[in-house]
């Protein structure tokens, strides 16, 4: 069974008719004139906020550690309730408007991940969950060998959230093309256990298709305990993730 997810790579026309399918039922959502001073806004603090506490801890950081340090530090400032509010709607929102189908991962906003739960893997500025993820990190290191890196681990909503807007800012303000990469803040698997991996050295490549060329790739393949979260066709509407690895 789990081989078979790997294996979705075959299904390339079916997904083509999917993705077809769900264009005429969901036209496209862009972010409107009028969300685009909140949204840039939003964005600018969160930024001041990841480069304040780092960009390994902005991983876990929670919502009200977020607002908190944003009050803290005059040169960020406070959340305006706009910005607040704006946030929430992200959120809470149901993305099956953009064409997303995965099942929400994170309950509420104010979630929180503990730092005893997670560990940091070296020279990578990610951290893992204990138990399951890490073990399964270190068999995968393990058999594939020092070019298996660690490319995205835990992210808490806020991290989920600032790589939901910054994808929806690079697609030009199109949300729904963006959910199918940077999945909405409460329903990614990394808040949850699930991680990518990629090929020392490739930096953005481990994030492209290209993954699937390398060698790397095909070793993680033929290894029967891994499987991945994104296959060609998945019922999520999230487009094909070779570097992503099914956890939970
Ligand atoms: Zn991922």
């Amino acid at each position: 069974m789990r081989r078979r997810d790997f294996l979705g790579l075959i299904g390339a026309t079916f997904a083509g008719s999917i993705a077809q399918a769900d264009e005429l039922k969901h036209p496209d959502i862009w972010l409107t004139d009028e969300q685009k001073p909140v949204f840039n806004s939003v964005m600018k603090r969160l930024d001041m906020v990841e480069h304040t506490v780092g960009y390994a801890k902005f991983n876990l950081i929670s919502f009200d550690e977020t607002l908190k340090i944003a009050n803290n530090f005059p040169k960020i400032g406070a959340f305006t309730p706009a910005e607040i509010a704006y946030i929430e709607e992200v959120f809470y929102t149901d993305p099956v408007i953009y064409g997303f189908y995965g099942k929400r991962t994170v309950e509420t906003l104010s979630n929180v991940i503990p730092e005893k739960d997670v560990i940091k893997i070296e020279g990578s500025g990610h951290y893992v969950y204990r138990g399951h993820s890490q073990e399964l990190l270190s068999r995968l290191m393990k058999d594939i060998g020092k070019t298996l890196i660690l490319t995205s681990g835990v992210r808490g909503v806020m991290k989920q959230m600032i790589l939901h807007m910054d994808k929806i800012k690079s697609e030009n303000g199109n949300i729904t093309v963006a959910s199918r990469s940077l999945v909405p803040p409460a329903y990614s698997y990394h808040s949850v256990g699930d991680f990518d991996v990629g090929k020392r050295g490739w930096g953005h490549q481990n994030f492209t298709a290209n993954f699937a060329r390398t060698e790397e790739f095909w070793n993680l393949q033929k290894l029967s305990y891994v499987s991945m979260r994104y296959t060609i066709g998945n019922g999520d509407g999230v487009r094909f993730e070779p570097w992503h690895v099914k956890i939970v």
